[in-house]
């Protein structure tokens, strides 16, 4: 039995979020067009880091959502046992020897939530997972987190857009950048810049970075905390690691077929400078600085050679928050904006999509609406 208010929806952006809610929606009947302005996954979820957890401290609702969005990994990976592109092979993190370590503090709280946590010494790391160069993990120790994991955006999203096309939603690529089409005070589809125009019910914003400037075009203030970052790919190596590493200097996570993704917010602040024209320049020195860093979180302090490097923003809400659900000034109009896309991908499609095909609201997102930002 349908519950749908409406019968069309267009999504802007075929990120994981734009993707993971068409889909949702294109199940419920709904009549999908997805617009991007270049091939599916070619913004932040084409360069993320893509660690599912929910480690450390945040909101509880936060929190809460982000167990649901493993949850749903978890669903997918039982469907998927042997994929290459979905892992549960765990999470091991440390802090610097230094007044920030809060190692003790994290595993405390993680244990409080009943988070999977274990608190080893460096000595005992190799016992839980494999791969790991123990004499890097201060003398604080680690947290190893059995239950964490990574997922290949860009794999996901085209499987999911496989099942998308079987479903009869429509993708829109070749017509440059989308906005939406409001008049009345109520959305009524959206345009390309080459003047393509597509009537809808419904219209989700999910440009990922564009999200708080997009808004902003129709009068809507989102908080942006957005940085630039950077995600470097080495060569496929023969390496045992196997857990995403969260380390002091890099973040490392392995990638199909025997490579791995690097991470580090210092690197993307001194090794990467914004263009006049738009592009970026990449600092080889500091490229090179990450590969060290994360050769020394590996055991046997291997070579790494890059194989790709993905610059651009990370969406990053003003308080640190999603941002979900309706722009309610603008009837029809909804946005999806969070860091974490990764561990959220599912589970706020699927939330993002009840809303959209019922108009009505979940309780899970209520501490996200985008009109928090209306008051501040
Ligand atoms: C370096 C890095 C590390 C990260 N690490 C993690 C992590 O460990 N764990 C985790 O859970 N999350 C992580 N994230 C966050 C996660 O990757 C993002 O939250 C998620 O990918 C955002 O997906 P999205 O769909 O919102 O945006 P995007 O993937 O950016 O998709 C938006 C799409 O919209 C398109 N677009 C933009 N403007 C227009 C327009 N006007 N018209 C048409 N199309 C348009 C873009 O081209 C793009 O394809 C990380 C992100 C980065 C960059």
């Amino acid at each position: 039995m349908t519950e749908n208010i409406i019968s069309s929806a267009v999504i802007i952006g075929a990120g994981i979020f734009g993707v993971s809610t068409a889909v949702q929606l294109a199940r419920r009947g709904v009549c999908v067009t997805i617009l991007n302005d270049g091939p599916p996954a070619n913004g932040a979820s084409g360069r993320s880091l893509s660690w599912l957890n929910s480690a450390r401290m945040r909101s509880e609702p936060y929190h809460r959502l982000r167990m649901a969005g493993i949850d749903r990994y978890r669903t997918l990976s039982a469907r998927f046992p042997d994929a290459n592109w979905l892992r549960f092979d765990g999470g091991l993190t440390w802090d610097a020897d230094d007044e920030r370590n809060e190692i003790d503090a994290a595993y405390r709280y993680e244990v409080s939530l009943g988070y999977d946590a274990q608190w080893l010494p460096g000595a005992d790391v190799a016992a839980v997972t494999p791969g790991v160069n123990a004499s890097a993990i201060t003398s604080q120790g680690a947290i190893f987190n059995p239950g964490e994991g990574w997922v290949d955006l860009p794999t996901l999203i085209g499987l999911l857009l496989k099942e998308y096309s079987r479903l009869g939603g429509a993708l829109v690529t070749d017509q440059g950048a989308a906005r939406a089409v409001i008049e009345g005070g109520r959305v009524v589809g959206a345009e390309t810049a080459m003047g393509g125009r597509f009537p809808a019910d419904a219209v989700v914003l999910a440009t990922g970075p564009a999200v708080p400037r997009m808004a902003a075009e129709s009068g809507q203030t989102i908080g942006d905390g957005t940085p630039i970052a950077l995600l470097v790919q080495t060569k496929p190596l023969a390496h045992p690691l196997r857990a995403v590493l969260n380390t002091p200097r890099v973040a490392v996570r392995p990638a199909p077929g025997g490579a791995f993704s690097l991470d580090a917010d210092w690197a993307a602040d001194e090794g990467v400078r914004r263009r006049p024209d738009g592009g970026f320049d990449i600092d080889d020195t500091v490229i090179a600085a990450l590969l060290a860093e994360a050769a020394n979180v590996m055991e046997g302090n291997p070579k790494l050679e890059v194989a790709r490097i993905g610059v651009g923003g990370k969406p990053i809400p003003g308080d640190g928050e999603p941002v979900v659900g309706a722009l309610k000034a603008i009837k029809g109009y909804y946005v999806a904006f969070s860091h974490s896309g990764a561990t959220l991908g599912l589970i706020l499609g699927e939330l993002l999509a009840f809303e959209v095909a019922r108009g009505d609201e979940h309780p899970m997102l209520a501490t996200f609406r985008p009109e928090r930002f209306a008051f501040r």
